[in-house]
């Protein structure tokens, strides 16, 4: 892996000259994650997914975009960047890795809402770069087969397999959906991304009382596998445009 912040100039751009490169954005947020995890959880753990992901397949690692859209976390605390925002700063660094040679971009995402402001960005940047430009960009959370929560069950069990910041006794409930049917739980996931408190209550969906480092591993790995997998065949799929 080769994290491009702690590159020098000469090497880095040889290193582009000689073999084409594949850049990865990791794409977070700050946000409250409840009592008991860091208001910086999506991006701690996108980063680490990014890191390892650019680690395997040798790709480019670039720092990640720790600000993401989190204003429905209002009146808990939440740092944010409007959606036009992000849109702007992911197609301005896309651009400017083209200018840099750089054609083939992953924009890993690790938080909900930045999911608008990230979709049809591959075929705006497509256009904007007359098809120089591929860019793909993947939400870690559709890799693996649990469902998504916020600081919840998932969420906590990952952070303990990546960080030791975390205060598993300040651990409560929140809203725990079991035994809702699946219509239910969509008009209560639409309510969130208005207003997450109002929802959840105490700003947790899911109950993350049982968490595990454990279990963390466990879907991390298979998260990693999958989005492995998954980068693999945009890159196959995309082949000829690679070698233009
Ligand atoms: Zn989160």
């Amino acid at each position: 892996m080769v994290e491009i912040k702690s590159q020098f100039d000469p090497e880095l751009r040889k290193r582009i000259v000689k073999k084409k490169q594949v850049a990865v954005i990791p794409v977070g947020s700050i946000e409250q994650h409840g009592p008991h995890l860091p208001i910086s959880t999506d991006s701690d753990i996108v980063t680490e997914i990014a890191r390892q992901l650019s680690e395997k397949e040798n790709f480019l690692l670039l720092p990640t975009i720790t600000y993401g859209v989190s204003y429905e976390h209002a009146p808990f605390f939440n740092l944010s960047i409007k959606e036009s925002t992000l849109n702007t700063v992911i197609t301005d660094l896309c651009t400017s890795l083209l200018a840099n040679n750089i054609r083939t971009i992953f924009v890993i995402n690790g938080h909900h809402g930045n999911l608008k402001p990230l979709k049809n960005i591959d075929e705006k940047l497509q256009k904007l770069s007359k098809n120089k430009l591929d860019v793909f960009s993947l939400s870690y959370w559709h890799f693996m087969q649990r469902e998504f929560d916020h600081a919840g069950f998932v969420e906590t069990s990952l952070m303990l397999a990546i960080s030791k910041n975390i205060k598993m006794k300040l651990a409560k409930k929140g809203l725990v959906t079991d035994g809702m049917n699946k219509s239910q739980i969509s008009s209560l996931g639409r309510l969130a991304t208005k207003s997450f408190p109002k929802v959840t209550k105490n700003g947790i969906w899911g109950d993350p009382r049982k968490a595990t480092k454990r279990e963390g591993q466990i879907i991390l790995d298979e998260i990693m596998k999958n989005l492995e997998k998954k980068c693999q065949t945009c890159l196959t799929g995309h082949s000829s445009k690679l070698h233009q």
